[in-house]
């Protein structure tokens, strides 16, 4: 699939695998910027190798409330 950011093959910059999400939920926190996504090879926070966008960790840390 394409890096919802800069539109080239989305590729896990951790473990240089391409991302591939088997579940429809991972795919969809793709498109949601509040959601962190995990890379299912790595486990690690995916971030796009093509532009070093960060899937989840730019998101407003959470108030515990
Ligand atoms: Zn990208
Ligand atoms: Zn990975």
């Amino acid at each position: 699939m394409k890096c919802s950011f800069c539109e080239q093959t989305l590729v896990c910059k951790s473990c240089n695998r391409p991302f591939q999400p088997r579940k429809p939920e991972t795919l969809a926190g793709v498109y949601q910027p509040d959601t962190q996504v995990s890379c299912p090879e790595c486990q690690k926070v995916l971030v796009c190798k093509m532009c070093g966008f960060i899937y989840g960790e730019d998101a407003e840390p959470k108030e515990s409330q």
